[in-house]
């Protein structure tokens, strides 16, 4: 019927040697991080306390716009790179859609998600500096998984502060974590001074992220040769996952595909900012053309309901003001927001793309992520994170959109991890236990209104 085979591979020869950095093409670049005590853009200097060396200065750097892998990095992403670009025929099948669907698959290794890709770069350069370990929270336990991964690799130390809730209810990402030798305490501990002040002022409470980061972030800054890691937002984290978007690329230029859509779900933006890098770079030059969508979920709509202001990255407003859609780091999803994707705020770089009309954003229901995710599954027989399915969720409906007007559009979406350690989500969606949770006007404005004053 076609030449174009299910799966895409490229050679090992033709994976990048390079990062692309969308920031030097974008005439407007995101707005610097703000130190929250003195207002002023955070300096080299105050970010190498928290940040290695290196990694500092990919976070300023808005003009180079390739920064080349150091070989190291290269061999360990041999080990699960390139990964495969996968043309959807079963799912174009069974929609009996005219559209032409593609997915890039990043839940081909152990941690079973994207997050891999910046935990190896972000501990190569901490072991660089002779650094004996890192620290980092986690919430579902992606990043920390990946992490852990990445630090036995290089022989880092790993320390990852798990929110307690998880911890308890997802016993299997914490013993992979351990079989990678990282230490993983449930948040809020004993071990550090804000989490004996917490547990304290809220006894038996089960943990949030924010009270996770601010643990990592004192046990980072209390002891030599430690610096603090994390995995989504930050403009280093999105240049080294553009490795997503350049093998998708090469992958498609291989087949001269040019898509007309490209989709993926949006958390803190890390994937999402890696699949688009050299189509939306195209696009900023004038190149080319993309509709490019950012999928998030309905009980945490940074881009579709938040504002673009500087506000804390953190719920304990200890780290850096980012300027980004937020709803306000105050702002707490639902417990009963299953799919992930919980962040409150988005990348800056992302977020001033969308603010300057490059890109557009969709929310969409957790029952429908599920649906959606289901469908997927008994069809391309990837069973997928929630946080995947969203991407899933848009692709499908752009899809039956063409099945309407008989179009032939090619969408590419990122297909970011596998479901296995988040059952208990599908289990309630099975049972007809899942609900969906769309904050009211007032409750977002409430979290909004606690934003830091920042004069610009
Ligand atoms: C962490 C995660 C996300 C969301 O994070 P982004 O930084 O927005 O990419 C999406 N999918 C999976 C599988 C994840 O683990």
């Amino acid at each position: 019927m076609t030449d174009i085979p299910y799966k895409i591979y490229l050679e090992e020869t033709e994976m990048p040697e390079s990062w692309y950095n969308l920031r030097a093409d974008m005439k407007n670049k995101p707005a610097p991080l703000l130190n929250p005590g003195t207002g002023k853009p955070m300096t080299a200097e105050e970010l190498s306390g928290v940040f290695c060396a290196d990694l500092v200065a990919q976070e300023l750097d808005d003009t180079t716009p390739f920064i080349a892998i150091p070989e190291e990095i290269r061999n360990f992403y041999k080990m699960y790179r390139p990964s495969p670009l996968v043309r959807a025929y079963c799912l174009e099948e069974k929609l009996q859609t005219p559209a032409k669907i593609y997915y890039k698959f990043e839940g081909n290794n152990t941690s079973g998600s994207h997050k891999l890709n910046s935990a190896i770069a972000q501990a190569y350069y901490a072991k660089k500096q002779g650094l004996k370990g890192v620290t980092t929270e986690t919430g579902a336990g992606q990043w920390g998984t990946a992490l852990s991964m990445a630090c036995a690799y290089l022989g880092l130390d790993c320390r990852v502060y798990m929110v307690k809730i998880s911890y308890e209810q997802k016993p299997f990402r914490r013993e992979v974590m351990r079989t990678y030798g990282a230490t993983v305490t449930p948040s809020p501990s004993m071990t550090t001074e804000v989490g004996k002040k917490i547990l304290a002022e809220h006894p038996g409470t089960t943990g949030s992220l924010g009270c996770a980061i601010s643990e990592a972030v004192e046990d980072a800054v209390t002891h030599e040769g430690y610096r603090y890691v994390l995995g989504s937002v930050l403009n280093q984290v999105l240049l080294h996952q553009s490795v997503i978007g350049l093998e998708t690329k090469a992958a498609l230029d291989k087949y001269n595909i040019k898509p007309d859509i490209i989709i993926g779900c949006a958390g803190g933006g890390s994937n999402l900012g890696g699949l688009i890098a050299p189509f939306m770079g195209e696009k900023l030059r004038g190149e080319a053309d993309y509709r490019i969508i950012a999928v998030e979920p309905t009980s945490c709509p940074s881009f579709t309901r938040g504002v673009f202001a500087y506000d804390f990255c953190d719920t304990g407003m200890i780290c850096p003001l980012a300027k980004m859609y937020t709803i306000g780091s105050s702002y707490i999803p639902a417990p009963n927001h299953a799919g992930g994707l919980r962040f409150h705020g988005m990348s800056p770089v992302l977020s001033q793309l969308y603010h300057d009309g490059y890109m557009e954003a969709i929310s969409v229901k957790q029952t429908d992520v599920f649906e959606a995710a289901e469908f997927f599954a008994r069809s391309e027989g990837i069973l997928p994170a929630p946080e995947s399915s969203h991407a899933i969720k848009a692709a499908i409906d752009e899809a039956l959109k063409c099945k309407e007007t008989g179009e032939e559009k090619t969408i590419v979406f990122g297909l970011t991890g596998t479901g296995y350690f988040d059952m208990v989500a599908y289990e309630k969606f099975h049972d007809g236990d899942m609900t969906n949770y769309i904050p009211t006007d007032e409750e977002l404005a409430a979290a909004i209104a606690t934003l830091p004053k920042v004069a610009e």
